[in-house]
């Protein structure tokens, strides 16, 4: 169910819940030149002023109804052909992904992207970091556009390039740049897939390495093999979750705050460290609650409890599994018997396994409609007015990353495919059979021909 209709039947009393803000219904457009975010689980966090601001579209995009946009997707599409692919990510509306050739993570999408090598055309349909790491691992006359430039995430905002080369100066300075007598460094840059091609580029020439959701506690490993420490960014979450499955005590895990001198730590502190954890968060993943698993649980009798590890420490361990956007859809895919799942990630990808999975009772954690505000900003106008554009020969919203910075984010990266996923520790990963390949039915996405890629 697409968050419109579920909106729809909440404001019509025909649906139990809440939404988060009823600016939600309003158009994309009308929210576009705000301060913040937009309507969504982002709404409040802080822009920065350095962020890609989208201009104003033509009217006859932007007052379409929906079944004309999405008949004239669909015949530019058709005209393009083999030319362009269409990526759409797990937390994209259903409206957008229904047009994707392939349904992925940002992982899955960058690699999806390589399995399209006719195509001129990559239209990502998800944030920018995702657009940005499509362009790196492209072929160089590859295109990627992203159809809305405003579509940023606003956890990878959370860190750039200014503060992390700052904060990086002040820790060398404290820890020195001798290795010990394992022939370790005193410490290793670690970013979360969720950056900036800049902060993938700051890894890959300081002997660091880029992780996703899914190979965090392979990338720790590997990057302990070569360091005494790590620094972790942007996601204090999947940081400090994924570290204490390994046995790291959260005493040795502090705060780097990049307003405060030292981070906002002691030089003892940081000396005691393991994994010095960047201040920075999900805002959709940030509203899960131990609270909300204690009334599924009562209210829910035998519930599974499935969380990202993007949320909270308290949430992830009084959860039954956590794990990547893919190892939730394994877990559900994985259930031969009719089971309830309480799930904690963004409720687009909830919606979707439900409707893909009717013999499971399928819900979000938290009982307010709040999807990820950034996602949310691709509407069905913008992918028409860039796919009508490229029919036309002309190429609107490309991203492309400098070349410099693609060479030292690409190490980064080719660090990153070398880490195979595997979920945190004491948890069992449900298998690759379980891993959708076929497309989601047509209840599920409302068209066919949508393709769930594996890693
Ligand atoms: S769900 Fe969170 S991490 Fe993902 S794009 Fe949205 S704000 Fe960024």
């Amino acid at each position: 169910m697409s968050i419109a209709t579920t909106i729809e039947l909440i404001s019509n009393g025909r649906a139990a819940g809440a939404t988060c803000t009823p600016d939600l219904a309003a158009p994309t457009w009308d929210f576009d030149t705000v301060p913040g975010y937009g309507p969504g689980s982002s709404m409040s966090d802080v822009i920065p002023t350095s962020a890609p601001r989208q201009g104003v579209i033509p009217d006859e995009y932007r007052n379409a109804p929906d079944d004309e946009l999405h008949e004239r997707i669909e015949r530019a599409k058709a005209t393009l052909g083999d030319r362009v692919v269409v990526l759409g990510h797990f937390y994209q509306r259903d409206e957008v992904v229904r047009h994707a050739d392939f349904l992925g993570d940002s992982f899955q999408l960058a690699n999806a992207a390589l399995t399209k090598p006719d195509a001129e055309a990559i239209v990502f349909c998800g944030v920018h970091f995702m657009a940005e790491t499509a362009d790196i691992l492209a072929r160089d006359d590859q295109r990627v556009i992203l159809p809305n430039l405003a579509a940023g995430c606003s956890m990878a905002d959370m860190a750039d390039i200014d503060s992390v080369e700052a904060a990086w100066a002040e820790l060398t300075a404290l820890y020195g740049t001798e290795p010990d007598a394992d022939g370790r460094v005193p410490v290793i840059p670690v970013t979360y897939m969720n950056s900036a091609a800049d902060l993938k580029a700051f890894c890959g020439r300081n002997g660091g390495i880029v992780c996703t959701s899914s190979n965090a506690a392979t990338v720790l490993e590997w990057a302990f093999e070569r360091g005494q420490r790590v620094l972790f960014f942007p996601d204090q979450h999947l940081g400090r979750n994924t570290a204490k499955a390994m046995g790291i005590s959260t005493d040795r895990m502090p705060m780097w705050n990049p307003r405060l001198a030292g981070g906002g730590n002691t030089a003892a502190e940081l000396l005691e460290a393991q994994v010095v954890l960047w201040h920075g968060f999900c805002s959709v993943h940030r509203r899960f609650t131990v609270d909300q698993i204690a009334q599924a649980r009562r209210e829910h009798p035998g519930v599974q409890v499935i969380v990202h590890p993007e949320c909270p420490m308290a949430v992830v361990d009084a959860a039954d599994v956590a794990g990547s956007t893919d190892l939730i859809r394994k877990t559900v895919a994985a259930a031969t018997e009719p089971t309830t799942f309480a799930i904690g990630t963004e409720i687009n990808m909830v919606n979707r396994l439900a409707a893909e999975y009717p013999q499971h009772t399928i819900f979000c954690l938290d009982p307010v409609v709040c999807p990820c505000s950034t996602m949310y900003r691709i509407h069905p106008g913008y992918l028409a007015w860039v796919l009508e554009a490229l029919v036309r020969g002309e190429v609107l919203n490309e991203i492309v990353v400098p070349a410099a910075v693609q060479i030292d984010a690409k190490v980064a990266l080719e660090r990153m495919l070398a880490a195979k996923p595997r979920p945190l520790a004491g948890q069992r990963d449900p298998g690759p059979a379980a891993t959708g390949t076929a497309a989601p039915s047509a209840a599920a996405t409302g068209t066919a021909a949508t393709t769930t890629v594996r890693a």
